[in-house]
């Protein structure tokens, strides 16, 4: 187990479309737990394997409330798994959320999603599951299995707001290279 190094906008890693999981191997179970240990560690709620750098269709996700106020407990970890997952079905109600990535550090902005979504998936015995999914999970699930698809959340959103934080990320990545 390992935590893995985030791939940041703008590399074009994130542009990549990702390969399905045939078999669930020993590799496919090693990289599960680097995504778990990286998303856990960043923290973030959600992770594509292509955001450690593995163009494979694998997607983690915990939606526990860790991060509470003093004297609440944290909820338990209730991490769980998606191979090849693919939207089914989505309803024709909308919802909000401010959305984030990763991939993009410290930038939120709205994004309208479908509010409830069928997903049909791989666990990690290999079985075919379905759940159906609303709320934070439902955007959740939507926003990974766009990044499996070389999509990100900023696609959503205005040329111009696209724009401007694709620029800023350039501009800090150049930065970066030239330390
Ligand atoms: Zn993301």
């Amino acid at each position: 187990m390992a935590i893995r190094p985030l791939v940041i906008l703008p590399d074009a890693q994130l542009r990549l479309v990702s390969k399905p999981v045939e078999v669930v191997t020993p590799e496919i179970k090693a990289l599960v737990e680097d995504m778990f240990e990286t998303m856990y560690d960043a923290p973030g709620i959600g992770l594509a394997a292509i955001q450690i750098g593995e163009p494979v269709r694998v997607v983690t996700i915990d939606l526990a409330k860790r991060d509470v106020k003093e004297g609440e407990e944290p909820e338990p970890r209730r991490p769980q798994v998606f191979i090849n997952p693919e939207v089914t079905w989505t309803s024709e109600e909308h919802s909000v959320y401010e959305e984030g990535c990763l991939s993009i550090p410290e930038y939120y902005e709205e994004v309208e999603r479908p509010a409830q979504v069928k997903v049909r998936y791989m666990d990690l015995d290999g079985k075919t599951q379905e759940i159906e999914a609303d709320g934070l999970l439902a955007t959740c699930l939507q926003h990974e299995i766009d990044h499996l698809n070389g999509v990100l959340f900023i696609d959503y959103l205005s040329r111009l707001k696209r724009e401007r934080v694709t620029k800023k990320f350039a501009k800090a990545a150049k930065r970066e290279r030239a330390a």
